[in-house]
């Protein structure tokens, strides 16, 4: 196991990209808190994780874009393991938009999501980590950082700063043996990416399995990614396997985006 006793936090994880990253680090020996808004789904994750791996999972209801939530998570590692180890950052989607469709109110809410929840729980975390001179963060943005899409303003525009905090901090950081990297993911099979889906087909009056079908042709692999497939790529990260990487930003989409 790669990180046996370690103490990991998962956000945004009642389903999707952070379930199966949660899945991945709690098969790999890792004590979990994870948090979303769904406290339900948290719970019944939280339950087949700890009764498959024998590890403690520790559900906290949490909206990313709330100061005093974000403090929770963190309150909440702390309360039931002493410590927080590994920090794997995943957020909600941003409202998706042309510029001239979303207003001020949207750009309030995609920073806050995107951005600020980022910063929030990395001042939360980092005194503990900086303490024990030992830690990771691990922060899954999108490829539309490397390569954007038209109509996700929000996404693209703002997880550009992401960029810029796996840089700053794995600068400011590696002194205190603290490894900050970010993950570039494209298409992967969430109900989220199933509801675009669905809504683009009944648009423009296809089926669903042709618009996949669609999405599978631009990817070199052949099909979308598995949200466990991030998973693997943060416990890897996060293990002494990796401890020669920071700073990067690194792409797992079957080959899809181009640009270098
Ligand atoms: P999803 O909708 O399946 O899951 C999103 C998770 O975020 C859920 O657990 C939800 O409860 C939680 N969440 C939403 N808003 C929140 C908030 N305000 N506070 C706390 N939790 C919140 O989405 P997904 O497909 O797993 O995507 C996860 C992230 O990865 C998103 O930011 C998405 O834009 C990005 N992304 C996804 C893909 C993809 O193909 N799935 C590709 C690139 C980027």
């Amino acid at each position: 196991m790669l990180l046996k006793d370690r103490v990991s936090i998962v956000t945004a994880a009642s389903r999707g990209i952070g379930a199966g990253v949660a899945t991945v680090l709690a098969r790999e020996g890792s004590n979990l808190v994870i948090a979303a808004r769904n406290l339900e789904r948290l719970e019944g994750l939280a339950k087949q994780l700890s009764s498959q791996y024998g590890v403690s999972v520790v559900p906290v209801q949490a909206d990313l874009t709330r100061r005093e939530d974000v403090r929770k998570i963190v309150d909440e590692a702390l309360r039931h393991f002493g410590k927080v180890d590994i920090l794997a950052y995943n957020t909600g989607p941003p409202k998706p938009g042309t510029f001239l469709e979303l207003t001020e109110d949207d750009w309030d809410y995609g920073v806050r999501l995107l951005l600020m929840s980022a910063v929030w729980i990395t001042k939360d975390v980092l005194p503990y980590m900086i303490e024990r001179r030992w830690g990771r963060l691990i922060y899954i943005t999108s490829s539309t950082l490397k390569q954007p899409i038209p109509t996700l303003t929000l996404s693209n525009v703002i997880r550009i700063s992401l960029a810029g905090l796996v840089k700053t901090l794995a600068y400011q950081l590696g002194k205190y043996n603290i490894l900050v990297n970010g993950i570039m993911q494209g298409y992967i099979d969430t109900e989220r990416v199933r509801e675009v889906a669905e809504a683009r087909a009944k648009r423009e009056g296809r089926s669903l399995d042709e618009i996949l079908r669609e999405l599978e042709r631009e990817i070199p692999l052949g099909r979308i990614g598995k949200p466990e497939e991030i998973g693997e790529l943060v416990a890897f990260l996060a293990s002494e396997k990796a401890s020669y990487i920071t700073g990067s930003l690194i792409l797992i989409d079957g080959g899809r985006t181009l640009c270098i």
